[in-house]
């Protein structure tokens, strides 16, 4: 996948648009799989949420990852691309009773985040075996909005209450089969990740039944050139050490567990758009683009940061430019980039484009979602169309109740 394919991609099938590479993605998922070769069971449940069509989902499925789903709508997507119930995990927070025996019934693995739930299901379902999503309490995460591991987050039962739930597994005698933590994204230091693994070990041992242990996700990657990432290798060889040795302690060869979104598809995508115009004040130039914070909502979410390559003119000389979108208020990509000099009609391409992109896109100022492109054995594959005027209709009902002033009048 290079620039040319890119601009061949926007000419093709217009812009804006996204774009995800194959090969990318299973190059990550190989990477991660190889970095714990020496545990005997390892399970990739890849994050629906990061990115959810149905071909993303489906290739997934061929390199052997199953599922973590956090909607029974995410699940039903699973289902519908062919994944199997058993290879589904469903981890949802603040959902109700009834949505978790809905997926449980589906034969899907439930992982349950607090102990109101925990009873309720146990009581009803003892024996469906559950998964319990614990908070260990190590913050991670690099912004406050996805870290989730703090002591005031709403996510999994805290290390603390781990007496409540001890009481409700007697009471009920369901079967705890699973023990979860996700402590949060973007997390660099893989020692804070080996110290929350040692709370989940201790967890473990509380539990006799266990058949997994998952250790969520959370891994970084790299933005720009000279970012640190997260260090695969060094971690899996870290806690693949850690994880066999408590696995002879506990008496069990259990399955190691991850749920990488971010991991797997931000690398593999791109985001092209137009700029429709070149504007340059007394202090900036800003380049605006045929697309908002709409289409891409991470920079003004988060704070992110996208590369964003001229690929129109990729050898160009560099100038400053600030990219806007057409959103109808503040609307900022990118301040004072360096950026290969910019005319207008030229493409640019916004890199980690893959996780949490289109998957979090809008109509927003009644603008239509882009389309999506696989590429796959070096060939551009249409897996959504643009949408389309009707998209922004169908669901409204006419109510009828109201004619025009002037008709009124008359
Ligand atoms: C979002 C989420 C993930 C994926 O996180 P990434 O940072 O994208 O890898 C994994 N597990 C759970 C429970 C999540 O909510």
């Amino acid at each position: 996948m290079n620039n040319s394919n890119l601009l061949a991609i926007a000419k093709e099938f217009g812009s804006p648009i996204y774009v995800y590479d194959s090969e990318k993605i299973t190059s990550q998922y190989q990477r991660l799989t190889s970095a714990f070769k020496k545990v005997k069971h390892v399970k990739l449940n890849y994050a629906v949420k990061a990115l959810s069509n149905l071909a993303i989902l489906k290739l997934m499925n061929s390199l052997g990852a199953g599922l973590d789903t956090v909607s029974i709508q995410e699940v039903q997507l699973g289902l519908l691309a062919g994944v199997s119930p058993s290879n589904i995990i469903f981890t949802p927070n603040g959902v109700s009773l009834e949505e978790i025996e809905e997926v449980s019934a589906m034969g899907v693995q439930i992982n349950i985040d607090n102990l109101s739930i925990l009873e309720q299901f146990g009581t009803k379902h003892p024996n469906v075996p559950v998964c319990i999503r614990i908070n260990p309490h190590v913050m991670a995460g690099g912004n406050s909005n996805i870290s989730v591991g703090h002591i005031d987050s709403k996510f999994g039962i805290s290390i603390h209450q781990i007496p409540h739930i001890l009481r409700i597994v007697e009471n009920t005698g369901m079967n705890i089969n699973g023990i979860h933590m996700h402590t949060g994204s973007d997390i660099l230091d893989i020692d804070v990740f080996l110290y929350a693994s040692e709370i989940l070990f201790d967890t473990a041992k509380h539990f006799k039944n266990l058949d997994f242990i998952d250790f969520g996700s959370g891994f970084k990657v790299p933005y720009k050139e000279g970012d640190i990432e997260t260090n695969i290798e060094e971690f899996g060889e870290k806690l693949t050490k850690r994880f066999n040795s408590f696995c002879k302690e506990y008496g069990k060869e259990l399955i190691l567990g991850f749920e990488p979104g971010k991991f797997l598809v931000s690398e593999a995508g791109y985001f092209l758009a137009q700029v429709n115009v070149v504007k340059q004040t007394t202090s900036t130039v800003f380049a605006g683009i045929d697309s908002g914070f709409n289409h891409l909502i991470r920079p003004m979410l988060y704070n992110s940061y996208h590369d964003i390559i001229n690929i129109s003119n990729p050898n160009g000389r560099e100038r400053f430019y600030s990219i806007v979108g057409y959103i109808c208020e503040t609307d900022t990509f990118a301040t004072n980039r360096r950026i290969s000099e910019i005319t207008e009609g030229d493409i640019v391409a916004f890199k980690n484009a893959g996780a949490y992109c289109y998957s979090m896109s809008s109509n927003y100022n009644s603008r239509y979602r882009p389309a999506e492109i696989l590429w796959h054995n070096n060939e551009a594959h249409l897996i959504r169309k643009h949408e389309t005027f009707d998209d922004l209709t169908k669901n409204q009902v006419d109510v009828d109740l109201f004619a025009p002033l002037e008709a009124a009048t008359k």
